[in-house]
């Protein structure tokens, strides 16, 4: 129960890493308040959470929005009393194809949900981890644009790599304030980002030390250390979760 009287709000809730993190805080203690744009998922995942006897709360909307940052808080802090970890965790690859041929509103795209979204969460989440007396902040970058670069993928890359530098400039504002922000950098992972294409499954199991990609949970779990108080002296990292895709060269 590391999440006991903690509240711990996430984005991207509706699915993979996000929806499995929003589960194992719950059991956890935590109470989750969960942003994404589908409704109908959020509520449903809110719903089995109470059914299994946690505390969860939700909206919907869309992070490019900078106003559902501050929605997300303000839920978090009058339902549950205060804020004390995000994990902002939203994000989507657009359309793939090599630079010369993107379009500007692709790169705008990405960009807009990947990074700036990251932004516009810190800016209001910071304050509210502050009148908690501390807290954890977490990003969710990739080992796209960071241990690797996939054609096709550059954008992406460029907007996850600038998150791990928001975390890190965040890290070094903070950490005197005991507010901890780090970077999670998943490997391949079973979601519906990764599709369920069998050919481009197999292809991508082959770029990981390990031959498979994550199941969901296995992100959740290092997602949950580094919201924990486990990573009390953890700040500006950013932490390959990545079944060795960094080091796999064959
Ligand atoms: P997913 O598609 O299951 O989840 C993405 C979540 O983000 C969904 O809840 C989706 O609704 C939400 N989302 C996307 N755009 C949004 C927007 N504009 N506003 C609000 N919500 C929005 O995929 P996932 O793999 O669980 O992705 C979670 C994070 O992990 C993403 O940031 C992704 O880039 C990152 N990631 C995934 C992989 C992978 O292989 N699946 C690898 C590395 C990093």
């Amino acid at each position: 129960m590391r999440f006991a009287g903690k509240t711990i709000l996430i984005t991207g809730a509706s699915s993979g890493i996000g929806a499995a993190t929003a589960r194992l805080a719950a059991a956890e203690g935590a109470a989750v308040v969960l942003g994404a744009r589908r409704a109908e998922r959020l509520e449903a995942l809110a719903r089995e959470i109470e059914g299994e006897g946690g505390r969860a709360a939700w909206v919907a909307g869309d992070v490019t929005d900078p106003g559902f940052a501050g929605e997300l808080v303000a839920l978090a802090e009058e339902r549950f009393g205060a804020l004390h970890g995000a994990f902002n965790n939203a994000g989507m690859v657009g359309e793939m194809g090599p630079v010369e041929e993107m379009t500007e509103a692709n790169w705008r795209a990405v960009m807009a949900t990947n990074l700036d979204a990251a932004f516009h969460g810190a800016k209001t989440q910071i304050p509210a981890l502050r009148r908690a007396g501390g807290g954890a902040l977490l990003f969710t970058a990739s080992f796209v644009g960071t241990s690797s670069g996939l054609p096709g993928m550059a954008a992406y890359g460029a907007a996850k790599a600038g998150v791990i530098g928001l975390a890190k400039g965040l890290a070094a504002e903070h950490g005197a304030e005991g507010i901890r922000v780090n970077a999670l950098l998943p490997g391949g992972t079973l979601t519906e980002m990764a599709g369920d294409d069998p050919a481009f499954i197999d292809f991508a199991k082959g770029l990981h030390a390990m031959k498979r990609l994550a199941e969901p949970e296995e992100i959740a779990r290092a997602a949950l250390f580094l919201l924990s108080e486990e990573a009390s002296f953890v700040t500006g990292a950013a932490l390959l979760a990545d079944g060795g895709n960094a080091v796999s060269k064959v």
